[in-house]
Parts: structure tokens; C-alpha cells; sequence
């Protein structure tokens, strides 16, 4: 769901093209953008041997073709980026929306035991007729209200959804088992949770067991960074047992006091888009998908696009396995009618007609099949030096795991440490244990490079690193591994430029000669010119130009260098207008990286 915030690592500021096209726009509507006949742009790419016609889809390769020909720089923004911006951007449309809730906690604590508790307990329609079905989410009614429930508990699939680019949950619910306390996963849910900028509730779970220490659990979330409420922190908590189904209604009253917090809100004014939550082949239905709706009212009969598959909503189906005629702003749907099998985390988007449905799949699968297998975006410490070095990110997520409790303390401790005021270190996730998939996944979602210290990634998890284009750096050294840390991010960060001043000298004449252009005569009053320095022309103490010496000459003779009280002859590069009685100043520049 579209974040109220959105990290600035997940955006890296891209110079804007200056024409943005939608995708699925023909020809003759890019004609008329361009303000061009449409026939004749037809004849004029006929020139160049493409023959198109008006009513054809513009695709990349005729963007770059016209850009290369024209110098005009095209961006074809995929329909669903555009149509996304515009339905979040029309505040005025906005209406609160049910929140969607993804469950996380460590293994054991009672995910499974509260996601049922909680479906048995408050069913939107509790009429028979119903047969719960497993389509990846559910919803339930709360008074007036409803809350949709990711039924896959756990961070892994939340990640893994992030990590392909969706962002479907709101609010976390973390649970943790009173008799257990905070475990290795819970810690690695709160991470998950924060890097993806995602609010987190906390069920205390358990609470009827006699060893259940709730103070404990409030004591060990404070040490994560979760002070609840209660102890004067923000952050909601809730005593529930879920066995007993306890405190349920409670729970589900703060999601909902959250999520107006937090201000969970949806465009229902526009055609319907959403994400792809699950998606199979059914053996008698064909291609289904779970799709959770974003924005607008999907309804049966629209034609959709989802990555490169399309279709037409041939009938929709509820949670409990009963036909849907329309479904909303974050009700989850499960939809009949896809091309193909859907990929989860897509996005899912209606369009006019099937045509244009038709137009853009074919556009992206040839394009697919064209490129190579779509890749996630690569992300190593090289790129994201240079990515900080250009501007562009002006912070380091790192994902930390190391052998020992000792070593991810020293870590913890010194990274943080290496930030400067241009580049922030952001530890994302920091842990003992090998590199797991929940990590990749982590890195990946989150754009972080894995550091590795006396842990060795095993092969699976290598290949899935290299799928996911995440980097996995290992170390055995601490200082060798802070060291690269800090040399890199010094090498790239912005070095200040230091100048030093050579001399100055009056221009007397000016000779115009024939092949080499203008030669400035000279008198060197101060200090020494050298050849290559760069230049400032001032007339009247005033800097009129900038630029370069091209060539210096003694008499006939190129030099390197000319002294004070000594004529010579200067060619200037990047300055055309000199008059005698100008004055030349000379300087040298070099660049000084920070300490
Ligand atoms: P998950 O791995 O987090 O999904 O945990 P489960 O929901 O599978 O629960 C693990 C075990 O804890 C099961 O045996 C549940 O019956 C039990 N359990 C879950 N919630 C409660 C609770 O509130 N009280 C008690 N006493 N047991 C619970």
C-alpha cells in the first residue's frame, strides 16, 4: 500500500526525462504529443526503415530511436506508476480504508493459533453458506469497520513481497509468547517491520499459561527499541491469549485506532489497481490470483494488465468462497480470467479496454523476452558508493551477521560510528547465525549489501543472493571489514577542491593567426603562468570568464612555463572575448578527500 512516508533509499533521485509517456500510447497520440503529424512522423521513421503504422504501440526501442535521433530524452513510465501516482495524488479522493495487517513473530508464539482465533471469532457475514478458503488473506468486521489479515504469517513472505516491489501491509502485529519472552525472530520481525517502514502493534500472547511474565516481555521489546505505551513509549501493546481468545476484540479495536493514525487511506474514484498477493494454476479454473485492492472498486467484467499477463475479470470470489460482484479498497479478491499465471507482488491494474490490455502485455513480454528474464535490480557496494558519491543516496543500509554476540556488538557499535554528515550507515538487521534467505530478502527489499563476518554463505544462499542481485561481502577481520567500509566512503564522498594561486598576467596585444586563432600577447606581472593552469579573464578586477591555457609560448618556442617581468604568448581555451588590458589570473586545483 502506498506508504505515507517512503524511505529515501527506495527512491534514488534520477534525473527527470523531459517528456514522460504513458505506456500503451500510439503512435499518433505520441505524434500529437510531439506536436507532429502523425503521418508524418510514420514517413520520417519510414525514412529510417521502421515501417509503423499511427495506430501502433510506442515501445522502448522506438523511444531510442528517437531519441537518438531527435537528442530528446523519453521516459515511458509503466501505466501502473502513473496511474498510482495520480490516484494517491488527488488528496481531495482519499477516504480511510480498511487497514491490511500481516502477522510476525517468532515460531511457536502463536501466529497460526491468533490469525484463526481471530477468523473464527469475527467473521464478516456469519451466515452459512460460507466455506473458509485459503486465498492468502481474509477479512473480518469490527463494529462498523473491517480489517484485512494476511494470512501467511511470519516476515519471510511480508519481505519477499517487498522485496519484488509491493507494498500491501500497513500495520505490523508482532506477537510474542509471554513464557517465552523475545526470541532471535522477533528480533528479526522488528527489523523487517521497521525497514519497511511499516508500524508495529505488540500481542503479548499467552498471557493464560502461569509461566507467562508479561513485565519481561515489555522489559525485552524496550532493549529492541519498542517502548510500549504503558512505560511512556509509543508503542501499542495488547495482552491476548489466543487459545482462550481473549483480548481479541481489543486487539482489533487499536489496529483500527492505528490505522487512523497513521491514516490508511485509499482512491476509490479511480479504475481499480491492487497487488498480486498469490497465484496458481487451478486445474479445472485456469489461471487464478489473489489480488488485494488498492484503489477504485474492481468489478466482474473490467480488463486488467498484471506485469505481462492480462484479462478479464471472468468472476471474483471472497474468503469464504462466494462470489463477489465488486471488491474495494483492501479487500482481498481472488480472480478468474488471467492470460497466464500471475507473478505475487505485481501489480494489477484496470484499463479501458482489451485492446490496450492486450497492446502493453505483448509490449512487455517482447521486451522480456528481448532483454533477459527480468532481474532484480543489482545492488553492490560499488553501486552504492557511486550512487552516493553521484548524490544520489545519502545513506549505507547495511544487513549485519556474524558468529558470535560479541562480534555483532562491535559491530553495532563502530558502524554506526562511520556515518558522516553526507552518508548515514543504516543497519538494517544485525544478528548472529549464518546468512539466511530471510536476509537475502531483507537486503534485497531494503536495497543493503550483506556483511558477512566469520560466517560463510552456503551455496543456496549464494545463488539466491545472485537472483536477487544482492551483494554478499565476507570478512574475518573486523578492522578489515570497517576499513573497507570507511575507505570506500570516503573515496566517494565529495572531495573539496583546494587552489592554489600561480600568477597574473596583462594582456598588451592581440594576435589573430591563421589555423591556431587568437594568441593573447602578454606581460607577466606576478608569480609564474603555467601551461595547463586553468584561468580567470578579469576586466576591471571583475571575473569575465573561465577557462584553460591551451598553449604558452616564449617567442617561437613552446614553454611550460612563464616567470614574472618575461612576455610570452597565451592561447586560452573556453575564452573568446579578450581585449588588451585584460588580466590573465592562472591557478592550479586539486581535489582533497575529506579526513
Ligand atoms: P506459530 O508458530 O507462531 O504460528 O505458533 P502456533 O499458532 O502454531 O502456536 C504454537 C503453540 O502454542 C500451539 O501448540 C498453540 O496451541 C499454542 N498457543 C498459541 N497461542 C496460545 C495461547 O494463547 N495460550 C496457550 N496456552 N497456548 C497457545
Amino acid at each position: 500500500m502506498p506508504k505515507k512516508t517512503t524511505k529515501p533509499a527506495d527512491t534514488p533521485a534520477k534525473p527527470r526525462p523531459e517528456i514522460q509517456l504513458k505506456e500503451g500510447i500510439t503512435l499518433k497520440e505520441f505524434a500529437e504529443k510531439m506536436r507532429m503529424k502523425p503521418k508524418e512522423l510514420v514517413e520520417k521513421l519510414g525514412e529510417h526503415g521502421l515501417s509503423l503504422s499511427v495506430n501502433d504501440p510506442v515501445d522502448e526501442s522506438l523511444i531510442e530511436f528517437f531519441t537518438k535521433l531527435t537528442g530528446i530524452e523519453i521516459e515511458l513510465v509503466p501505466i501502473e506508476k502513473g496511474l498510482r501516482q495520480q490516484a494517491q495524488s488527488r488528496t481531495e479522493e482519499l477516504v480511510p480504508r480498511p487497514p491490511v495487517v500481516t502477522i510476525m513473530g517468532h515460531v511457536d508464539h502463536g501466529k497460526t493459533t491468533l490469525l484463526d482465533a481471530i477468523r473464527a471469532s469475527h467473521l464478516v457475514d456469519k451466515e452459512p453458506g460460507g466455506i473458509t478458503q485459503h486465498i492468502g488473506a481474509y477479512k473480518v468486521r469490527v463494529k462498523n469497520r473491517s480489517i484485512t489479515f494476511i494470512d501467511t504469517p511470519g516476515h519471510e513472505a511480508f519481505t519477499q513481497l517487498r522485496a519484488r516491489g509491493a507494498k500491501i501491509t500497513d500495520i505490523v502485529v508482532l506477537v510474542v509468547a509471554a513464557d517465552d519472552g523475545v526470541m532471535p525472530q522477533t528480533k528479526e520481525a522488528i527489523d523487517h517491520a521497521k525497514a519497511a517502514n511499516v508500524p508495529i502493534i505488540v500481542a503479548i500472547n499467552k498471557i493464560d499459561k502461569p509461566e507467562a511474565n508479561i513485565d519481561r516481555v515489555k522489559q525485552q521489546l524496550q532493549k529492541e527499541g519498542l517502548l510500549v505505551e504503558d512505560w511512556g513509549g509509543q508503542v501499542i501493546s495488547v495482552t491476548v491469549s489466543a487459545k482462550e481468545k481473549k483480548n481479541l476484540d481489543e486487539l482489533l479495536e487499536m489496529i483500527l485506532l492505528l490505522s487512523d493514525v497513521v491514516e490508511v487511506k485509499a482512491n476509490p474514484k479511480v479504475k481499480a489497481q491492487g497487488v498480486i498477493l498469490e497465484a496458481r494454476l487451478d486445474s479445472q479454473r485456469g489461471p487464478v490470483a489473489t489480488v488485494i485492492i488498492e484503489n477504485g472498486n474492481l468489478t466482474q467484467g473490467e480488463n486488467f494488465i498484471s506485469g505481462t499477463t492480462y484479462g478479464k475479470v471472468r468472476a471474483m470470489f471472497d474468503d469464504n468462497g462466494r462470489p463477489l460482484k465488486k471488491a474495494g479498497p483492501s479487500d482481498p479478491a481472488e480472480v478468474l480470467g488471467f492470460s497466464e499465471v500471475a507473478r505475487a507482488g505485481d501489480y494489477f491494474q484496470v484499463v479501458e479496454d482489451q485492446e490496450t490490455a492486450r497492446a502493453i502485455s505483448q509490449q512487455r513480454l517482447s521486451r522480456v523476452k528481448k532483454e533477459e528474464p527480468a532481474r532484480a535490480e543489482h545492488v553492490t557496494l560499488d553501486d552504492l558508493f557511486k550512487q552516493i558519491g553521484e548524490g544520489q543516496v545519502k545513506e549505507l543500509p547495511l544487513v549485519i551477521k556474524a558468529d558470535v554476540q560479541g562480534s555483532v556488538e562491535v559491530l553495532l557499535e563502530i558502524l554506526p560510528s562511520l556515518s558522516s554528515d553526507k552518508v548515514r550507515i543504516n543497519i538494517v538487521h544485525a544478528a548472529t547465525g549464518a546468512v539466511t534467505e530471510a536476509d537475502v530478502l531483507l537486503a534485497s527489499a531494503s536495497k543493503a549489501v550483506i556483511l558477512g563476518y566469520n560466517v560463510k554463505p552456503s551455496s543456496k544462499i549464494l545463488e539466491l543472493a545472485k537472483k536477487e542481485g544482492v551483494e554478499i561481502r565476507t570478512y574475518k577481520i573486523i578492522y578489515e571489514l570497517t576499513e573497507e567500509i570507511k575507505k570506500a566512503l570516503v573515496g566517494l564522498l565529495e572531495p573539496t577542491i583546494k587552489e592554489t594561486y600561480l600568477g597574473r598576467a596583462e594582456i598588451r596585444r592581440i594576435f589573430q593567426i591563421p589555423k591556431v586563432g587568437t594568441i593573447a600577447g602578454c606581460f607577466v606581472l606576478d608569480g609564474r603562468i603555467v601551461r595547463n593552469a586553468q584561468v580567470r579573464l578579469l576586466r576591471n578586477k571583475e571575473v569575465i570568464h573561465q577557462g584553460r591555457i591551451a598553449s604558452l609560448k616564449r617567442l617561437k618556442d613552446n614553454v611550460t612555463e612563464v616567470k614574472k617581468d618575461y612576455e610570452c604568448g597565451i592561447g586560452l581555451e573556453g575564452i573568446k572575448d579578450i581585449q588588451p588590458g585584460d588580466q590573465i589570473e592562472a591557478y592550479l586545483t586539486e581535489k582533497v578527500q575529506p579526513e
